[in-house]
């Protein structure tokens, strides 16, 4: 511990207020991240923030999609560390913990995997939880793969992909779209199936609570589906709409899909629910998050939804099933993790950071009453088909404003974005310390 944290613990509870200490806690992520960048240079000097996370390094998600596909991506523009040097500036009283993670929560303090200060319980004033989501591996690091061992994984999935005559991606979502669109930029050659199980592209179940909210963001236009299908179309990726993979229910033949995803060794036939079959060796699954909130239940299972997501108030706060909970404590949650309006997205997650933040500190600033967050009712889409050949088509976007409706992403965006998904602008601009970082650090 520094004398300089030592003496701001002591302003802190000169303070007089009821606080062990003012410490307040995001794990890293496009919210946790952006969240304590605004708080970083505003919150009142008697507190500090402290931003934990469970990887020593952060993922550009967008870029994910081609990670897995083009050879050499794994080691540009895709990863950062997160650490003291590349969070916050030098003799910043604020703290990165990484890799550390937080396994248990309490009324006051946060139990975390690692000691931090002599301890392994870290009390809080504020705790903001955005432990975002999982998807289906390798699109997300598992926790504690160290860095080497993920590029390691990314290269083999890239070289399975590669020996892939035929390759069925499984979910029509943002993700799937845009792995199709990378593979077929790639490999215009090799047979692509995209099976999603509802009707048009990018429909997807409702994601979060939204009813708490009387809150909803305009469905995504059917024109953004219907052109994102003629593109794939035209490039001859296999569009499966309708349609589910049918999982076997018993053994089955060699030469038959046995349920299993990745590289199946050989072609074998995997049937759809209209009873359709293609013939297949890799399968990659591209369904759906996993809202990372199994520690929240943890304390408390009925501040977490059916689908797994965070119950948050208006101010954000976390709705605690009782006054007993332990969750009835400062906890506020945001991102892909929150139960809170709107499509789950990089840019969503930073708009309820912002906001958080600027909540935040109003009460603490001023001791008032937390403020309550409105979110906007502007919201976009924008899949890229990968990395475009003379000629080809570049993806589409749509975004939605009130009073005016859908305005299609100018071409301009799309190139934009199919060169490194916008990195520069929103990955590497959020490290704002001492050390910049850049496409060589990963
Ligand atoms: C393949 C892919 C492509 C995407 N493309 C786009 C796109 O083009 N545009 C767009 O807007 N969005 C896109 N998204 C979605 C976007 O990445 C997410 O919405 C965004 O990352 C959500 O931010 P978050 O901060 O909530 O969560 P994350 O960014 O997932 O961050 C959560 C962090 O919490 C950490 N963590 C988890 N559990 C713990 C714990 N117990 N203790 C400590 N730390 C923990 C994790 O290590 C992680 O760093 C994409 C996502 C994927 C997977």
């Amino acid at each position: 511990m520094t004398v300089e944290a030592a003496d701001h613990k002591n302003v802190v509870i000169v303070g007089g207020k009821l606080l062990v200490s003012r410490n307040k806690l995001t794990p890293a992520s496009f919210a946790g991240h952006a969240l304590a960048n605004y708080l970083a240079t505003r919150v009142p000097a008697t507190y500090r923030v402290i931003l934990i996370d469970r990887s020593a390094f952060a993922l550009h998600a967008p870029a994910m999609v081609r990670a897995i596909v083009v050879p050499g991506t794994e080691s540009r523009n895709l990863t950062a560390p997160i650490t003291q040097e590349t969070v916050f500036p030098a003799n910043s009283r604020h703290r990165v913990l990484a890799p550390v993670a937080v396994r248990e929560l309490s009324r006051t303090s946060v139990t975390l995997d690692t000691e931090f200060e002599g301890s392994t319980e870290l009390p809080f004033d504020k705790c903001i939880i955005a432990t975002g989501a999982t998807q289906p591996h390798p699109l997300r690091q598992l926790a504690g793969t160290s860095l080497e061992d993920y590029r390691v994984i990314l290269r083999h999935t890239q070289e399975e992909l590669a020996a892939a005559k035929s390759v069925i991606v499984v979910g029509g979502g943002g993700s799937g779209v845009e792995i199709a669109g990378e593979l077929s930029a790639h490999y215009p050659d090799k047979k692509v199936t995209l099976v999603h199980s509802r009707t048009r592209l990018l429909q997807t179940a409702s994601q979060s609570t939204n009813k708490t909210w009387g809150f909803s963001y305009s469905p995504i236009p059917e024109r953004l589906s219907s052109s994102l299908e003629e593109q794939l179309t035209r490039r001859g990726v296999d569009l499966a709409l309708g349609e589910r993979l049918v999982f076997p229910s018993g053994p089955v033949q060699d030469t038959e899909w046995d349920g299993t995803h990745s590289s199946l060794g050989q072609l074998k036939t995997v049937t759809l629910s209209s009873g359709r079959t293609i013939e297949a060796d890799y399968v990659l699954i591209s369904t759906g998050n996993i809202p990372n909130s199994s520690f929240v239940a943890s304390a408390d299972s009925g501040a977490v939804s059916d689908a797994g997501y965070i119950i948050v108030d208006h101010t954000l706060r976390v709705v605690p099933s009782s006054t007993e909970s332990p969750l009835a404590g400062e906890y506020y949650s945001i991102g892909d993790v929150a139960a809170t309006p709107g499509r789950k997205a990089a840019s969503t997650a930073n708009m309820e950071a912002t906001a958080l933040g600027k909540l935040l500190v109003a009460h603490l600033t001023s001791g008032k009453e937390m403020g309550q967050y409105s979110p906007t009712r502007m919201s976009g889409a924008v899949i890229c088909l990968g990395q475009p050949h003379e000629g080809t088509d570049l993806g589409a976007g749509v975004y939605s404003f009130p009073w005016i409706g859908d305005v299609a992403a100018p071409q301009w965006i799309l190139r934009r974005m199919a060169k490194d998904y916008f990195v520069n602008q929103t990955f590497f601009a959020r490290f704002v310390g001492e050390r910049k970082i850049g496409p060589e650090d990963g």
